[in-house]
């Protein structure tokens, strides 16, 4: 048995540091190039094995250079990867512009990602296998709906970060037993201005709804009311890239490996919060020996 499998995307991040960005026509310098293993899938999948949960990847990447290094990174944080489907696009790439002042600017090619491929028997046998299902948008809707559909079916408990925030079929939410979304995307899932009336909302369709909030924590709603608040862990940000999919896959490692829920979250509030501490997503994931001394 798998505690964790998670269906998503995998991007090599190609992170560029320049000053401004350039004009349509203009060729300028940049600082310095950096190649970071990304995608919400992939940042998922490595903070929940970090947490200590057994994890299965299902992705989809080309058989080149940058397919080859995010398989290698995946299982060098013990992620089984054997339900990894190997398309015949280029593995997807993020284009990201760290601008002097710190705001980026990213361009995304989802590539391999956004392939249609049905959800085939080796994926449903992974699905069977685990507890829990991840999956996020960016991969296509039909597939992440067909797989949330099925672990439903199989008794598997599933956990949705709706980011990008899409149009949903009709009855996909009823389906979810733990909804993550942040703020901006609560809101706009629910179409409303308060976030706290956007959990109660999306909790009247989904199990559990769990906000997250940045330096403010984390909301959660279950059947239209809000049970409880997270605080943050306070900490000083210097790259708050992947924390939400930190505190995500945390999360569903912690519940699957048995914790309570207030545990579990507390779990997820603090290794967020240490990411935030460390540049860059997937590389700025504790493990859980530096998680658990600061949990009291
Ligand atoms: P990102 O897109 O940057 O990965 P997100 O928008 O998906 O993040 P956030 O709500 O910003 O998600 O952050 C997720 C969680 O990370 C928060 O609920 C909180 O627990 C933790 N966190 C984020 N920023 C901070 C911070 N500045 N200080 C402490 N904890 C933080």
């Amino acid at each position: 048995m798998t505690d964790i499998v998670v269906l998503g995307s995998a991007n090599m991040d190609l992170v560029v540091r320049q000053p401004r960005l350039p004009e349509p026509g203009e060729t300028m310098f940049g600082s310095s190039f950096a190649t970071v293993a990304g995608g919400k899938g992939l940042n998922q999948a490595v903070a929940a094995a970090r947490a200590g949960a057994s994890v299965a990847f299902l992705g989809a990447l080309g058989g080149d250079e940058f397919g080859a290094t995010l398989r290698a990174t995946l299982e060098a944080d013990g992620i089984d990867t054997a339900g990894i489907a190997l398309v015949e696009r280029p593995t997807g790439t993020a284009h990201i512009s760290v601008l002097d002042g710190g705001e980026n600017a990213i361009v995304v090619v989802p590539d391999a990602n956004g392939v249609r491929l049905p959800l085939d028997d080796v994926q449903r046998a992974a699905i069977r296998a685990a507890r829990y299902l991840a999956v996020q948008f960016e991969r296509p809707l039909e597939l992440v709906a067909e797989a949330v559909a099925f672990a439903r079916s199989v008794g598997v408990t599933t956990v949705v970060t709706p980011a990008p925030v899409l149009e949903l079929p009709e009855g996909f939410l009823e389906q979810v037993d733990v909804l993550v979304p942040n703020a901006a995307e609560a809101r706009a899932l629910a179409g409303v201005d308060d976030e706290a009336d956007a959990a109660r909302a999306l909790s009247r369709r989904a199990g559990t709804v769990v906000v997250t909030r940045g330096a403010r924590g984390a909301l959660v709603a279950r059947g239209g009311e809000l049970v409880t608040e997270v605080p943050a862990h306070p900490v000083t940000p210097v790259d708050t890239t992947g924390a939400g999919d930190t505190f995500t896959g945390v999360l569903v490692a912690r519940l699957a490996l048995g914790d309570t829920e207030p545990a579990a979250l507390r779990a997820a509030s603090v290794a967020a919060a240490l990411a935030t501490t460390r540049p860059g997503a997937s590389p700025s994931m504790p493990t859980w020996s530096e998680v658990a001394p600061l949990l009291g």
